[in-house]
Order: structure tokens, then sequence, then C-alpha cells
């Protein structure tokens, strides 16, 4: 089957909101080459020019980097061309009268190895190009791609072949004592494998009256979340408010609001729109908590032509999981994660959440206590609750008066190219690899000219004979028409081709980050330099990819909920006071960042981390909570608006006061298929991040023997083996909770 580019996104809700950055501006960085220094046992060790001249044929790459010369017509034909070129291959496929593994599988894995490329490349420029028509022609090449694929994924003869296949593997002998069975063997056996099994997860093994069905709840969920998604990235309401109502929201921030006259009052209104640059610093300074709780809950209501969507969503999923024999839909979609079912999954959120209840309750009177000294000063009346809309704003509070964090000061220490440099040379310490940006004219080649570096990335285990590993973009700042979040896009696996040669990954990193302006070059912030860190650990994990067949390489061969572990962990090093000071570098002196200013960022890691940690087992719990129905009924007569409020006030710890709302109509992870009863994921994956960091990297974080260890078992290994069984083999032992409990303060 044609498998798809899906972006790994970085942050659930929650994580990216507690810090978000604000982007405003457009601008372009001119490239600039990469430090290249590689990695020996002294430590750190930069190549001067003429060690790189003298060794410059070994870091000649082995492959080309993709072409991005599209047209709009070229993007619509290809995909046409790639539709008919896969028509003929299938119908060939099924016409074979004995499919063997010889004459069925591997012409099948080479075919959907060979052409992931050029699928994703049609796909993905609907997020990057700077072409509007290119969008428009990836997005409609898109749901061409989409809808063939799901044609294909259905098709009952490609079924049979497999499933003839399936069975006679029964029989073989190197399939049943697997221990002798060679890696190329192993690798088809569970190629064979894993096939079968997403064609018996379809339904395909079912009558074809039962199989119709699934093709339409398929083909209707896929129009709902698409139409969800296109909902919300189009909305374009606001909420107004007068001067007076906004004190408090910094005088930049108030720039960004277009003004109007009230026809009624004769007031100038500010409009605040729901985009995080808008919303977020209105939630968090506005010293009105009126003005708060409207603004909260309006941008909670949005998008509410999305609730039918939703509801009929839940429905269709829950059809789905009853035809193909499961007792809700979260055991459904469970099945292939790592925690297998929902008991599992209720038992981990649950416990979590009575752990943490005693904490957060610490953590209200605090902010209740600073909410009363407030109210003292600004002589407003004191009620003694803690309300939804207040979080934001006292949490905002207690970390500017308390612990005295001038986050824009601390961003001056990291202009982006130093910085980047920086962070690449701790990735190249901790993996043994060695970053080359690709300056010369003839060879680069990126959708958006000098705004996407391009790297080419080395293995250094041999020094004297470095071993290309792929190539990776970072595409960096906002421009107009641009993915909107910070995201790993896999765009090519690494895999073996049919002669046996290595064909080499391609992987882009898509990130938003503070642009240059008049006066200053582009300065990360510092939840910029996490995402950077987070981002990038797909990219690698994409890039030392080690299987023969690409399918099993890169982040998406993982189960879903680890898929965010190997990047969670790398944001441990952005929170060490040695890391960030090596980063560091003032952007006018040059100088290294004073380290009581870190001292400072450092301290708030953890403040009001209960809270946080709460707020997202409410998505957590609401998720899994509308994913086990057992019947169509359940689901009619559920209470959204009180499910969603109630959990909260309940989870959270948090008043809901006297209005209740409808976020749900925005929580896009719920109409992923890959999130909808997977949100618990984020967290469930922090407890392996949380393990492998404490007990490899903590003591000694740029550790190389440690970091190649964990390269090659837990990133390069991909999806072909039990994931448990390489965490197990990383650690030493059994993978524990107790890490990630005594990061949350638990324990
Ligand atoms: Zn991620």
């Amino acid at each position: 089957m044609i498998q798809f580019l899906s972006p790994i996104i970085k942050s659930g809700i929650g994580k990216s909101f507690k810090n978000k950055s604000i982007l405003l501006s457009l601008v372009a960085i001119p490239a600039v080459a990469i430090g290249i220094y590689h990695q020996n046992n002294q430590g750190l060790r930069f190549y001067t020019a003429s060690q790189v001249k003298m060794n410059e044929a070994a870091f000649i790459a082995p492959q080309l980097s993709p072409k991005w010369d599209f047209s709009p017509e070229r993007i619509l034909s290809d995909a046409k061309k790639i539709i008919d070129t896969s028509n003929d291959f299938y119908n060939a496929m099924v016409a074979i009268e004995n499919p063997s593994i010889e004459n069925f599988v591997i012409p099948s894995i080479n075919f959907e190895n060979e052409n992931s490329l050029a699928i994703n490349q049609l796909t993905f420029l609907q997020h990057v190009s700077k072409d509007k028509l290119i969008r428009d022609a990836s997005l409609e090449a898109t749901e061409l791609i989409t809808n063939f694929d799901i044609e294909i994924s259905l098709r009952y003869d490609m079924f049979k072949q497999f499933d003839k296949i399936f069975n006679d593997l029964k029989d073989n002998k190197k399939y049943n004592d697997l221990k002798t069975a060679t890696p190329k063997d192993y690798e088809i056996f569970k190629y064979v494998e894993k096939c079968h099994k997403d064609y018996v997860r379809s339904g395909l093994n079912l009558s074809e009256e039962k199989r119709n069905e699934i093709k339409e709840i398929k083909k209707r969920i896929a129009l709902n979340s698409l139409q969800f998604s296109k909902n919300l990235g189009e909305q374009n309401e606001f909420v107004a408010f007068t001067k007076e109502e906004l004190e408090g929201v910094s005088d930049d921030v108030m720039k960004q609001f277009e003004t109007y006259t009230d026809e009624q009052t004769g007031e100038q209104k500010f409009k605040v729109t729901f985009k995080y640059p808008d919303i977020f610093p209105v939630l968090k300074t506005a010293k009105n908590p009126n003005t708060r709780k409207i603004a909260f809950n309006a941008d909670q209501n949005k998008v509410p032509e999305n609730e039918k969507l939703f509801i009929d969503t839940l429905k269709l999923r829950y059809q789905l999981g009853k035809i193909l024999g499961y007792d809700t839909y979260a055991n459904y979609n469970l099945d292939i994660k790592m925690a297998k079912n929902q008991e599992t999954v209720m038992e981990f959120l649950v416990d979590l959440k009575d752990k943490l209840k005693p904490l957060a309750e610490k953590e209200i009177e605090v902010l209740k206590a600073i909410k009363k000294t407030e109210a003292q000063e600004l002589n407003m009346a004191y009620d003694d609750h803690y309300y939804i809309w207040d979080h934001r704003y006292y949490d905002n509070k207690y970390l500017k008066d308390k612990f005295n964090v001038d986050l824009e000061k601390i961003s001056e220490y990291y202009p982006v190219e130093s910085t980047i440099q920086g962070m690449l040379k701790i990735y190249e310490t901790v993996m043994n690899l060695k970053f080359i940006e690709e300056t010369d004219k003839d060879l680069k080649s990126t959708w958006a000219g000098d705004d996407v570096k391009q790297l080419a990335v080395w293995k250094m285990d041999d020094p004297s004979k470095p071993e290309f590993v792929g190539w990776i973009y970072f595409d960096l700042h906002p421009r107009e028409g641009k993915y909107g979040h910070a995201a790993n896009f896999g765009m090519a696996p690494s895999y073996i081709d049919k002669d046996s040669k290595r064909i080499y990954p391609v992987t882009a990193l898509v990130c938003n980050f503070s642009a240059a302006t008049a006066d200053k070059p582009a300065l990360l912030k510092h939840n910029e330099i996490t995402t950077f860190f987070h981002e990038l650990g797909h990219g690698i994990h994409d890039l030392v990819g080690n299987n023969g067949i690409g399918r099993f390489n890169g982040p998406g061969a993982v189960p879903w909920d680890f898929v965010e572990a190997p990047s969670q962990m790398l944001e441990f090093w952005t929170w060490n006071k040695n890391e960030l000071l090596s980063l560091s570098k003032h952007y006018k002196t040059g100088e290294k960042i004073p380290e009581s200013l870190l001292e400072s960022l450092i301290a708030t890691k953890h403040v009001n981390g209960a809270l946080f940690a709460l707020r997202q087992l409410h998505f957590g719990l609401f998720d899994m909570k509308v994913h086990t129905t057992t019947d169509d009924n359940q689901i009619d007569n559920m209470d959204l608006v009180q499910l969603w409020n109630g959990l909260r006030e309940e989870i959270s710890l948090v008043e809901n006061g006297d209005e209740m709302n409808k976020g749900y109509d925005s929580f896009g992870h719920i109409m992923s298929d890959s999130y909808s009863a997977g949100y618990y994921g984020y967290m469930w994956a922090e407890v392996f991040a949380t393990d492998m960091y404490y007990s490899k990297f903590a003591k000694d974080p740029l550790n190389t023997k440690s970091g190649i260890e964990y390269r090659d078992i837990i990133l390069a290994r991909g999806g072909i083996r039990e994931t448990n069984d390489n965490l197990k083999e990383f650690l030493g032992r059994e993978p524990s909770k107790e890490a990630f409990l005594k990061e949350l303060g638990l324990q």
C-alpha cells in the first residue's frame, strides 16, 4: 500500500500553549554554513577548512537530494501518473495465479519503497510552497491520492493474495523458527504479517456487505476530519474589547489588533482573533477578569459547525469497531499500540490523576493567594474562587513576579544561526553524526530557495570512513501560506532497493520560529530551542533507520503511543545549564549568557507542573470517555457539554464558574485516526522518555557511548521489533515509571 507522509506534530494541546511564541513578521535569512566538526574520544574537534579539503572526497554524498522544480500542472499530472501506474501494478499483482514471496511480496515491497518519495513531495507542497497555485495543486493531488489509497487498501483481490501467502507462511520452516531467519527474511515475514493484519483490521476477511459498509464508514470519517480541520484552519472569528477592557495587555500586542468603531456606542473596539499570538497575551495579561472570562469562552466556543462532524464521527467509529468485532472503538484502535487496551490506558490516567491531586491543590493555594493580594491592591472584590479563565493570568503573574524570568532578554543570547550550529553540535556529539550544509547552488534544491537549509548527514563511527545517512531540510521561519506549527515531515524512508543498494532517506523540519526584525537578527526563545530539539529528534529517528523495508523505518513505524518518546527525551537537554550555556552567544556582544539568567529559567521548569499535567489528563480522559461507548444510543444521549466541562472541573481542579463551553469543537487531535483514543500517548511516551534520560544521560548528557546505543537500539530499528524489547535492551531492565513520577514531583 502506498504510505503517506504524516507530520509528526510537536506538542499536545497544552505543552505548546504554555510558552507559545508570537510569530508576526516574515523574513528570510541567508543560509550560513553550519560548523563542520566531529567528535573523537578526546571531545569536540573542529575541522579546519584545509582538513575538510583533505577529506572532501569522503564527504561526497552517494545520493543526490530530490529536486523541487514543480509546476502546478506537473503536480497534478504526476499524481495522476502515480495513480495510473499503481492501478496497473495492483492489477498485475492480483492476476498472479500462485502468489509467493518472490513473485508477489518482494515486488510489492519494491513498488512501495520506490514510490514514497514522489508521493510525499506532491502532498507536502501544500504546507510549504511559496506559490499559492502550487499549494492548491498539492492539496488537490492529496485528495486524489487519499481517495485512491482508501480504495486500494480495501481491495478484496489484493487481500486474497496476501491471505494465501500468509497461510503458506505457516508451513514455512524459517517462519516457524524466526531465530534462523536472515534479517532480510525476517523483515519480509513481518511485512506479510503487517499487511495481512492491516487488511483484517479493515474488515477484508468479512462478508461483502460488511466490507462495503466499512468502506462507506471510512470515507465518511475521512471526509469529516478533513472538514473539521479545514473549518478550524479557516476560522476567522474574533472577540472585541475596548482599550479599557484590555488593560494590562502590552502596547506591542495592542498594535496587533485591528480596530473599528462600534456603531451603537461609538467606542473604539479591538479585534482579538483566536490565533495564538492574539488570544494568549489577552488570557495571560488582561487584568479585568471579565475580559478574560469572555475571551476564554469565546475562544473555546469557536467553530460551532464542528460539533455535528464530531458527533457523527464518534458514531461512525463506534460502528466501525463493532463491525470489526470490538466492544469499543478505543479497544479497536489500541490493539496496535503499546497500551493494547482501554483498561490499561484508564488505569494509567486515573492513577496519575489521583497522585497529582494533592500537589495540584497546593499549587492552586499559591495561585489563590496571589489572586487575593492582587484583589486588595486593585481594590476588587475577592471571592475565594479560582476559575479556568484565571489560570493563565495568575500562572503568568507568578512566573513574572516570583521568578523574574525575562524570556525576551534570554532570547538575546540565542541568535538562530549560532544556536542551531550549537544544537547540531550536541546531536553530533551524542549520536556520533556529522551535519554538512549543502551550499553548492548546483546541488542544492529546496521548495523555497534559501529560506530552507539543506544538510547532508553522516555517521562517524569510523572517522576515516564517514557513512552517509541521508538528507535533512530545515525550514525554520514563518512565511505566508506556510504550515503554522512545528512538525517533522518524513519525505522518503531509508530502504534497500532491488539491486541490494541502500537508498537514503530524506526528511524535513518545518517550524515557525521568531524571525529577524529591522533591528535584530532572528532570536530563539527558550521554548523554540526546545521545539527544535524535539523536531530534530523525529528527524534523526527518520534518518538513522536501518531496516531494508521503508515502512519499518522512522517514527511512523513505531506504535503511536511511543512516537513522541525520542523527541521528548531530547527536550531534557534544553533544560540543562551546561548545554544552554554552551549554546549561548549574545547577538551583539557574543557573550555567554549570565548563569543567573539561566538559573531563573531552569527554576521554572516545574512551576505549576501538576496543574499542567492535570489539564493534559483532562484531554486524555475526555478522549477515552467518548471512544469507549458500547452502543449508539450512548453517544446520542451523551451530554458533551456537561462531559467536557464536568470532567475538566473534576480533573484539573479549576472552576468553571457559571459558564460552560464547547472546547471539543476545536480539539483537533480527537478527529485524527492516530490520536483518537490516543491522546494519552503524550504522557505514556513521556514515561519512557524520562526513564531513558535519567538512566542513560542525566549524569553525562554528552555521553557518546550511550548516544550510539540509543541511536542503534531505539531509533535505527524503527518498528521491526517490539518497542518494549528494544527498551529493555537499552535500559538493561524493564522500563519503569519511577523517573517519570519523580519528574512530576511525585514520590
Ligand atoms: Zn513530536
